[in-house]
């Protein structure tokens, strides 16, 4: 699979038991749809936002699918500011790099006390905190290590 940002070949991850294929020329990874229900199933079960309310703000995308080469919907996660890729036909979503520090955002939101979809966010946090790279990643550990 070709990143559809840059083209270069996509190199398989794993991360907390979740496939990730990852660019490593712009660092953008994406995500198989049913990896994302595997985040999404770890929401608590009595919280009333369901998994149709994940996405926001739809547009048109930039970029095209990398398994069907059809042009993707751009939309943010949930509330927030983190802007995915997904393509219409289900194939999966894709996330820029530079979209870390819209995670850490949301993650600023969590500890200002806006606790609505904590589980989520954790399981996006801990995602990416794996899947990220040294260095931003550090910094959040050391922040709710109580290190800063
Ligand atoms: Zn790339
Ligand atoms: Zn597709």
């Amino acid at each position: 699979m070709q990143c559809p940002r840059d083209g270069a070949a996509l190199t398989e991850e794993r991360v907390h038991g979740i496939e990730v294929d990852h660019c490593p020329q712009c660092n953008g990874r994406w995500l198989d749809h049913h990896e994302l229900d595997t985040l999404e199933a770890t929401r608590a079960k009595d919280d009333d936002a369901r998994a149709g309310t994940i996405q926001y703000a739809q547009r048109e995308s930039d970029l095209d699918c990398p398994v069907c080469s059809r042009r993707m919907t751009a939309f943010n996660y949930r509330a927030y500011n983190l802007e995915l890729d997904t393509c219409e036909e289900a194939h999966g979503f894709w996330l820029d790099a530079g979209e870390d520090a819209q995670v850490r955002d949301l993650i600023d939101d969590r500890v200002r006390g806006l606790n609505r979809a904590v589980r989520a966010e954790q399981a996006w946090s801990n995602f990416l905190d794996g899947v990220g790279g040294p260095g931003v990643w550090d910094n959040i550990r050391g922040f709710f290590g109580g290190r800063r």
